[in-house]
């Protein structure tokens, strides 16, 4: 249980951390309790993007551990005991004694030889694994030679093996009996987790960016509302205190899961911003997307009037109409005319994990056509859709051209319910004229907000 906790760690921690992986491919060296093991010749170790593959050969030969290969299933199967360990070529998934686990590269077939991850392989099978970055080496210790985390006073002390944050969660590494305090804090808006009687393992900072003289360190979190950064640090020496904290750009609600039952990772998810049930404390994440941008004019109205100065225009005012909402936060895609590919837009949202995407458009044709529509694209949009129709219509009084189906891109690839309006025609001369008038803009941006906050069911 302790070994299979660290390895989803460390799987998380290189999806996470990628860029920490060397990618040279120089061929490492590996040690076997000391020994370095003299590979076969034909038998090349590799690195790949920091994860170090061996033959095969490497782990019956020299691990001695018994290993099948089945050349109809693609199966290498490592044996020692009742500990199990299968693999197929090409699959990131390893069944260790029936139950799946990631890894963190699949094996693969090089010139007639399968290689696997010798650190996943060590592991499963009982080893302690060490990576000696100084001089490119794996260090093997076999058996149950000893793991002995206590401080030489036999104080009882926990380490910090690794520290990371990805999917809104921080994922902290412990070996030992650590016992987390964690409390919210205002001015700046922080959560801070205290473990007296921790300290931060030998090994921390080949995983983690961490100054081993001063003992501190931080990351950069991007891509998440709530998180700014994590900064960690020995934030006492008498008794030993490691401090973690969370930077937040807003506050924010959290759950902790692990250290109990024998875990081996605390877990801190952010609920805030993520939470999908309307009504609730966590804020909604809304996108406004300004259509066209740049040398993208959209339509061009009856006055030469250009539709993406329309869309602009309304996004920002619906930006500062959102802004005041205490359980909205707002998000343009784009607030100045520059030119946003639809896939960007798109991205954004998704990345964003918004709850809701509204794209904002005025619509082109003959010139007696009139009226306000309201695209969705599938059934999940429909009543965001409606919402926002009812009130737009109310708010520039043209025809009604109803809800409608609409394949565009923005609304399709969007992963939460989205809109497109359009919201009046450029090439209608009484139309246009109301898309330029600041009151009608105005009101119309109020129906935009009474609508979405219709939808959220948010006060
Ligand atoms: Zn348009």
């Amino acid at each position: 249980m302790k070994k299979f906790g660290f390895l989803l760690f460390l799987v998380v921690m290189m999806i996470a951390f990628p860029k920490m992986a060397d990618a040279s491919s120089y061929s490492a060296k590996i040690y076997l309790d000391g020994q370095q093991i003299n590979v076969s010749s034909g038998a090349k170790v590799e690195n790949i993007n920091g994860t170090v593959m061996v033959p095969i050969r490497i782990v019956s030969e020299n691990l001695g551990f018994q290993v099948d290969w089945s050349k109809a299933t693609k199966t290498v199967t490592v044996q020692d005991g009742s500990q199990k360990v299968t693999m197929t070529i090409g699959s990131q998934y390893a069944d260790i004694n029936g139950q799946r686990v990631q890894m963190t590269k699949a094996p693969v077939l090089r010139g007639g030889t399968t290689i696997v991850p010798i650190r996943f392989v060590s592991e499963q099978m009982g080893m302690q694994v060490r990576w000696d970055n100084g001089t490119k080496s794996v260090h093997l210790t076999s058996g149950n030679a000893g793991s002995n985390p206590d401080g030489a006073d036999g104080a009882h002390t926990a380490t910090v093996d690794g520290i990371s944050f990805s999917d809104n969660k921080l994922m902290v590494a412990v070996t030992g009996n650590a016992k987390p305090s964690i409390s919210k804090l205002g001015n700046p808006d922080r959560i801070v987790i205290d473990m007296v009687n921790t300290e931060f393992s030998d090994s921390f900072g080949t995983m983690n960016d961490y100054d081993e003289v001063n003992k501190f360190g931080q990351m950069a979190v991007s891509g998440y509302s709530d998180v700014k950064s994590v900064r960690y640090s020995l934030y006492n020496s008498s008794p030993l205190t490691v401090r973690i904290v969370l930077d937040l750009n807003q506050p924010a609600n959290y759950t902790v899961s692990g250290l109990e039952n024998g875990s081996e990772i605390l877990t801190v998810a952010l609920t805030a911003a993520t939470d999908p049930s309307p009504g609730t404390s966590g804020k909604k994440i809304v996108v406004i997307d300004a259509g066209h941008g740049d040398h993208d004019p959209g339509a061009i109205g009856v006055t030469k009037k250009r539709e993406k100065d329309f869309n602009l225009a309304m996004a920002l005012k619906v930006e500062k109409l959102l802004a005041n909402e205490p359980n909205i936060d707002v998000v343009l895609t784009r607030s100045t005319d520059k030119f946003l590919e639809l896939k960007d837009r798109a991205k954004l949202a998704n990345d964003l994990k918004a709850d809701v995407f509204i794209s904002i458009h005025a619509n082109s044709g003959p010139s007696a056509a009139t009226g306000t529509e309201t695209y969705y694209y599938d059934q999940s949009d429909k009543a965001l859709a409606a919402a926002l129709h009812k009130e737009i219509v109310k708010a520039m009084g043209l025809k009604d051209r109803g809800v409608r189906y609409g394949n565009f891109h923005v609304i399709r690839e969007t992963k939460m319910p989205g809109a497109l309006l359009e919201v009046g025609f450029m090439s209608n001369k009484t139309d246009e004229s109301k898309l330029f008038d600041p009151a009608t803009q105005d009101r119309v941006a109020a129906a935009i907000v009474r609508g979405i906050k219709n939808y959220l069911n948010v006060n």
